[in-house]
């Protein structure tokens, strides 16, 4: 590949991405959850709740939690009774989420360094695949969709949640004002890292919008792509299934 791509306002080469995402969760793991709760409010609480819920994870299942990170995705379901791989880019995430499951004594979890582009698990290993805030981070996303599809088994389930930008009239210049000049901030006092928090704004405004995504999913090979807007809309779950 040497096309430039976005790593968030900037053109980069697609390696110097992958490379300069990895340099951005490296440097946020740490602080990371707490992070998570100040720039949502609390609301990513909820929406991984949801998520789950739509999900649906049942005993026994082999799940696949992709950019699962410090592993809050994985928990919900693994006490749902599924197995899960919790496979990240990054092991510093990883690290976090393996001292997190340790403290809480979580059975069933299974840990991953792997770049979603490029999986060494079999095909139809999978029962579900799940991946939440982590695709838009992801350099050539169609290729880690092709993965997902390849790894599932037969009618195996994919869920992805994102953020969307939205295009409600008053919302969005509200929410781009908070988003652009308060989280990158947060990210300085809390984190000492202003520019990796205004990295993860940019993204999410260049990620394409719930119906360009859905239709990447569709391209990709899964049937019944959805794309269903949650509580206010501000992220999307995206469904698909393997036949
Ligand atoms: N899913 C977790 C959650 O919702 O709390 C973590 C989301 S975090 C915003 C994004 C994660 O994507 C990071 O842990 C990052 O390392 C991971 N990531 C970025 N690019 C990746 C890639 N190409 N393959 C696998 N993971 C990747």
């Amino acid at each position: 590949m040497t096309d430039k791509v976005n790593f968030g306002d900037e053109l980069v080469s697609p390696e110097e991405k992958t490379r300069r995402v990895g340099a951005v969760f490296s440097s946020v793991a740490r602080r990371y959850d707490l992070m998570n709760d100040l720039m949502s409010g609390g609301m990513h609480r909820l929406w991984k709740d949801r998520f789950v819920a739509r999900v649906k994870p049942r005993a026994g299942e082999q799940i696949l939690d992709m950019a699962g990170g410090t592993g809050d995705v994985a928990f919900r379901m693994v006490k749902r009774g599924a197995q899960v791989t919790v496979a990240d880019i990054n092991a510093d995430m990883l690290k976090v989420g393996k001292a997190r499951a340790e403290k809480r004594g979580l059975p069933g979890l299974s840990w991953k360094v792997a770049n979603a582009e490029t999986l060494s698990f079999a095909d139809s290993s999978f029962d579900a695949y799940t991946i939440v805030f982590g695709i838009r981070n992801v350099t050539d996303i169609p290729a880690a969709l092709g993965e997902a599809l390849r790894v599932l088994k037969r009618g195996g389930r994919f869920y992805c949640m994102e953020f969307s930008s939205s295009d409600w009239p008053g919302f969005s210049t509200l929410y781009e004002a908070f988003a652009s000049n308060l989280i990158p901030r947060i990210g300085k006092v809390v984190a000492d890292d202003e520019e990796s928090y205004r990295y993860l704004v940019e993204s999410i405004r260049r990620f394409p919008r719930p119906p360009a995504f859905r239709a990447m999913v569709a391209d990709a090979g899964f049937v019944r792509a959805a794309a269903e807007p949650m509580l206010g809309g501000l992220v999307t779950i995206h469904s698909g299934w393997k036949i």
